[in-house]
């Protein structure tokens, strides 16, 4: 029998899939972990029961609780399923910027959806701050807290992390991908430096966010001016990334990020989100940094379904100065 626990257990042991058309252009092993199969449709799964296993097991959070989050959507996600699983409620802040699949999946699985405007972390009216408040004034509740509670990045460096040295057989070469609480990036980036200190991690960035100056020069310095990209990128530095060795960072615009997602819907067979796009071509550029024939690994966040009004939709792109590549064009390598 091979069974796996409710489910909380159907969480994690993602295939990790050779993307074979970008895997022949660069030469290298272009490698993606398909975190869009986890049960609740993302990689934030795995984040959301780890910061509820620890809520519960620091005796915070108790039968019949609330679990409160700030959450651009796919943590909501995962949170929500777990309550409902464990009997739990679910209180979600979310920007109302973020995509309107992602506030009705919020709704389908019976969590109370709070859509507030977006404003900067240093406003008191950010979701993060609201929802830390939301949890102060409700009874028997807990702040989720995924951005500076490090049980986040210990979900990565406990599964994620492992699952991806033994898929490779040991041999992951670079690791890259955006970041958002940073706890993906670093729970892996912690457990493959500790395996293979020479292996290269490096932070894939949208524009409009401080990250890739902060890896490259130590500052607290914006590149660009924004993206279509939801759930990365981000304004300061997290207690989930902070002290985490990252050893390169690069910037990806919005054209390319979408060039690459019609390029894995086309010609690798994969519909995946705007996070999953960018982080493959920060793949591609990892390869063209590393050399030929090495291994480089990168996440497949979240399913594409969930962003179909937006990056499935011509107009709204076209709103945004962004093009749908024609069928037949594939991903380039100048274009990186
Ligand atoms: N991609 C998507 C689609 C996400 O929702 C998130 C989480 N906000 C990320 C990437 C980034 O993951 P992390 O929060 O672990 O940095």
């Amino acid at each position: 029998m091979n069974i796996v626990e409710g489910f909380t257990g159907a969480i994690g042991n993602t295939p990790l899939i050779k993307l074979e058309t970008l895997s022949e252009i660069t030469g290298c092993n272009i490698l993606a972990k398909a975190e869009f199969m986890n049960p609740g449709g993302s990689v934030k799964d795995r984040a959301a029961l780890s910061l509820i296993q620890q809520a519960e097991n620091s005796g915070q959070l108790k039968s019949g609780g609330t679990v409160v989050e700030g959450t651009a959507g796919n943590t909501g996600i995962g949170l929500a399923h777990i309550c409902n699983a464990r009997g739990y409620k679910c209180v979600i802040v979310i920007p109302e910027t973020q995509s309107q699949e992602k506030m009705d999946n919020l709704r389908l699985l019976g969590a109370e959806v709070r859509p507030i405007p977006a404003v900067p972390f240093k406003n008191p009216e950010n979701y993060v701050h609201v929802a830390k408040r939301i949890a102060d004034e409700t009874e028997n509740s807990v702040w989720a807290n995924q951005f500076d509670n490090t049980a986040n990045r210990d979900a990565h460096f406990d599964t994620t992390g492992p699952e991806i040295w033994q898929q490779t057989d040991a041999t992951v070469d670079g690791f890259i991908c955006a970041t958002g609480t940073g706890g993906t990036l670093a729970g892996i980036g912690r457990y493959l430096k500790q395996q293979r200190p020479d292996v290269c991690i490096a932070l894939a960035d949208p524009s409009g966010s401080v990250l890739a100056q902060w890896v490259l020069n130590g500052e607290l310095k914006l590149t660009g001016d924004g993206s279509i990209t939801e759930g990365i990128g981000n304004g300061r530095v997290t207690a989930n990334l902070q002290g985490t060795e990252i050893d390169t960072a690069v910037t990806i615009g919005d054209q390319i990020t979408v060039d690459m997602v019609y390029h894995l819907l086309y010609h690798e067979g994969l519909l995946v989100g705007a996070s999953s796009g960018l982080n493959v071509a920060a793949a591609v550029w990892l390869a063209g940094q590393l050399g030929p024939g090495k291994t480089i690994v990168t996440l497949l966040t979240d399913h594409g379904s969930r962003y179909q009004s937006r990056l499935f939709n011509q107009q709204w792109l076209e709103s945004k100065n962004l093009v749908i590549p024609a069928r037949a064009r594939r991903f380039e390598l100048e274009n990186i």
